[in-house]
């Protein structure tokens, strides 16, 4: 169960039975919280008041007290009350937001287990194996009727569903590469779609079906998509919403059409091609319709648009999306025509999972959760709007429902119907009411109809992998990780990534994020222990739990060098006591001062880097201070390129800050990037090209050792192998896109100038994730790339040219993006 912080709707939808009372306080409670004068608004008066002060300050260290209690009862860091160690709310409220996802991801496999699923005794399927069609969920033997109410929570989180991404014409997409939009035919278009969607081949053609060796492959595919690059990460619709005009029958004052009684309006259930056509046709007559989707998120690595409702002034309508994945894309017609009002509440996710599951766009949306912002309503939940204007009470325990069960039960369908049937009618009373606050101004109303539109030009984003990304996860943790606890962390983190996306399975179902931490903190020695740090033990974990084992052996052979060991230095494994540690106080976790951490940060600090004990950075010597081995060692570093770069939000100084989190202007940039090469580089590239076009095969032995020196080729001389379709679509292509930092070294290495000597292969891991490697080369460890480094770049006899000047053209001078810092010590 994924919980998605909603931030107006606080996500205790899911009462269980046994807290049946618990869910009433809570609510009076969250009422009395609302009701509490305003910050920026009365707030500042009554706190002039020295009284009303310190009755604040008291029931809030009262407050953050049992919240400190229950945060520890559960095993989650709980410093909320302690002023030092955190420095703001913002912190503080990360710490909860975490204790949250805990807590309710226990609850969620207690619930799992209360309803008799004994995860252990269940098969582990392999992958593509398809269970049983019968639907033996809960729902089916306590569903309707018979069950108290309080029994259908238990439900919530069906047993057994057939997956539906088996059914799927086309397979998802879990590759570590950035989404590229899915629509191929463009209604109601102003600037045509470009050619890269239109074309087939294009769109079809992928490295490993090229005939060459994979560098060049790559190379070539490179080549080929660059043209389209920027096409190909753009909003489609971007044009239009960028020129759509607001008509003034959208800002005049309606005529509040009542809603019919949803017993007395006609329901259909679309589960055929020939019922959507009809439905389509139906929808492009009319001048507005509602619209919501219900999503899946748990059993998928993407996540899953399950159902989608749309109603009409007479009808609702609910699509399984399941069934018509690859047929919704019909409905762009009516979505996108701008004369036809789609209204959403709260669209920002279902903008994104339309776009991401079907190819669809929205131009012309109007979003009611914006509305009633705008309105300055007490809350801006649906359920709330339904209350406020409808006086109709909505289930919304169905919210976290697993959308998938087919059929859907009874109760499913009511609730799904609700969440659209009484749209249109609040999209009218809230329209009259934006024009009534503003005295028949339309001013309102058109700022409602903009950010509803800034809304539908959201582009969906996929969860790119980097080396990074595990820190990020992990800092939000707050605990302090010694070197080797932080490396399993790393690898189960890597783990876990690669197998939800090769399973499509989500993260927290492959190993939650707590059992990862608690697996990092124990080390522990035997796989046994790592079943106990789990309960219930994952499916995948129990079967692979050899593979984990591997890694936290690994982790534990981390080296653990003393203070004085240079960068360069021979790794040096010996003990450092706490004392020892670097002299910058912190407020350290006592458990953590108590144990002897063992420490790697050594001289490493001599770049700008986590200290693995406190995790502030440290910041040494400037530039001027450091002797000149060390300055050079620096600029070595500094000219790795982070290969992942081109599918990162960019912090870097050269991007636009518009495009910021737009993987298009990476991409372009490093296309830009490719053009600064120096002409003789960009010669011989021609010159390849060309040559590799005539005789591709013939030459590619030789100029693949040289092109893997430039951005295209991820290592490995071996042609990828076209995997079968079935499983290869899911699955990531590790040699592509997942590279070993100790392939990175190789993308430095300026291009050979004088003679061309083939790449030696033979030196690159192309092993991602460590599981089953010798302990030489299978990991990463800043310490030994750089070793390793100092190795290949200097063992050549090829001088260092990497001062500034002499740095290599195929990479960005610059420091790299996000996260960059967190491995490749710096300044
Ligand atoms: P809604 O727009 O309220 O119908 O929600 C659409 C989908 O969003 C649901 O089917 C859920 O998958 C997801 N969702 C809504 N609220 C939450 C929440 N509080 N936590 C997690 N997922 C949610
Ligand atoms: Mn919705
Ligand atoms: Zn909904």
């Amino acid at each position: 169960m994924i919980i998605r912080e909603k931030q107006e709707e606080p996500s205790f939808d899911v009462v269980l039975p046994p807290s049946k009372h618990g869910f009433g306080a809570v609510l009076s409670a969250t009422k009395a919280s609302a009701s509490l004068p305003q910050a920026g608004d009365e707030f500042d008066f009554y706190r002039s008041f020295p009284g009303f002060q310190e009755f604040c300050e008291s029931q809030g260290d009262k407050l953050l007290h049992f919240m400190s209690q229950i945060m520890q009862v559960h095993g989650c860091r709980s410093h909320l009350r302690d002023r030092n160690k955190l420095t703001g709310l913002e912190e503080r409220f990360d710490l909860i937001v975490d204790s949250n996802d805990v807590i309710l991801e226990r609850v969620g496999i207690l619930l799992d287990e209360a309803d008799g699923v004994n995860r252990s005794q269940q098969p582990v399927m392999p992958a593509g194996f398809q269970p049983p069609k019968i639907v033996v969920s809960s729902w089916n033997r306590k569903g309707s009727g018979s069950g108290s109410r309080s029994e259908m929570f238990r439900l919530l989180h069906a047993k057994n569903v057939a997956r539906p991404q088996l059914k799927f014409k086309e397979k998802v997409d879990n590759s570590n590469t950035p989404f590229i939009p899915k629509i191929f035919i463009k209604p109601n278009a102003v600037k045509p779609l470009p050619s890269y969607f239109t074309n087939k081949q294009i769109r079809k053609e992928r490295p490993e079906d090229l005939d060459v060796p994979a560098a060049l492959a790559d190379l070539i595919h490179q080549q080929r998509t660059q043209e389209h690059v920027e096409d190909m990460f753009a909003h489609p619709y971007q044009y239009e919403l960028d020129h759509l005009l607001l008509p003034e029958s959208l800002l005049s004052k309606p005529e509040v059409q009542m809603y019919r009684p949803m017993d007395e309006s006609n329901f259909s259930f679309i589960d055929t091609l020939e019922d959507l056509v009809a439905l389509n046709e139906k929808l492009c007559k009319l001048s507005e319709f509602a619209v919501d989707l219900e999503h899946h998120s748990y059993r998928s690595f993407l996540g899953i648009t399950s159902l989608m409702q749309i109603s009409t002034r007479e009808e609702d309508f609910i699509i399984d999306t399941l069934e018509l994945r690859s047929e919704l894309y019909i409905l762009n017609e009516a979505f996108t025509d701008p004369a036809i009002v789609k209204v959403f509440h709260g669209a920002d996710s279902d903008i994104e999972w339309l776009q991401r599951d079907f190819g669809l766009y929205v131009v012309r949306l109007f979003d009611t959760h914006q509305a009633s912002r705008a309105l300055n309503l007490a809350r801006h939940s649906l359920d709330h709007l339904l209350t406020h204007f409808c006086n109709v009470g909505s289930d919304k325990r169905y919210q976290l429902a697993d959308w998938r069960i087919r059929p859907l039960p009874d109760e499913m369908v009511q609730y799904a119907r609700t969440d659209t049937h009484y749209l249109l009618y609040i999209y009218d009373c809230v329209r009259a009411q934006l024009l009534d606050f503003n005295h028949g101004q339309p001013g309102l109303l058109q700022s409602v109809w903009n950010k509803s539109k800034d809304i539908s030009l959201k582009k969906y984003m996929k969860p790119i992998y980097t080396e990074e990304s595990y820190l990020e996860v992990q800092r939000k943790q707050k605990r302090s990780f010694n070197t080797q606890q932080l490396t399993a962390f790393r690898l189960l983190f890597a783990w876990r990534d690669k197998l939800a996306r090769q399973e499509d399975e989500s993260t927290g179902y492959v190993l939650p994020t707590h059992m990862m931490i608690k697996i990092s903190e124990e080390l522990p020695k035997e796989p046994q222990g790592i079943i106990a740090c789990c309960n219930p033990v994952p499916p995948l974990v129990r079967q692979q739990v050899n593979a984990l084992h591997l890694l936290v052996q690994q982790a534990r052979e981390m080296p653990l060098l003393k203070p004085e060991v240079t960068l360069f230095g021979p790794h040096d494994t010996s003990r450092v006591s706490e004392s020892d540690h670097h002299p910058f106080s912190h407020n350290m976790d006592v458990d953590v001062q108590k144990t002897s951490v063992l420490m790697a940060e050594a001289k490493i600090t001599l770049f700008e880097s986590i200290c693995m004990q406190c995790r502030g950075l440290i910041i040494l010597k400037d530039e001027d201070s450091l002797p000149v081995a060390q300055m050079k060692a620096r600029r070595i570093i500094e000219s790795f390129e982070n290969p992942f770069r081109m599918y990162l939000p960019s912090s870097d100084v050269h991007v636009n800050k518009n495009a910021k989190f737009d993987p298009s202007s990476k991409i372009f940039e490093i296309s830009k990037r490719w053009k600064l090469q120096s002409i003789e580089q960009q010669q011989k590239e021609l010159e390849a090209k060309k040559k590799a076009k005539e005789e591709a095969k013939q030459l590619a032995k030789k100029v693949a050792g040289n092109w893997v020196y430039l951005e295209s080729a991820k290592g490995g001389a071996k042609k990828r192998e076209r995997v079968p379709s079935e499983v290869g679509e899911s699955t990531p292509k590790p040699s592509k896109k997942l590279m070993t930092p100790a392939e990175k070294p190789q993308k430095t290495e300026p291009p050979p100038e004088e003679s061309f000597k083939p790449f030696d292969y033979s030196q690159s891991d192309l092993k991602v994730f460590a599981g089953n490697k010798s302990k030489d080369n299978t990991q990463f460890d800043p310490n030994r790339q750089a070793h390793d480094f100092k190795k290949k770049k200097f063992g050549r006899g090829q001088k260092s040219n990497l001062g500034a000047g002499g740095r290599s053209m195929s990479y960005m001078a610059g420091k790299s993006d996000r996260g960059f810092r967190h491995n490749w010590p710096k300044r």
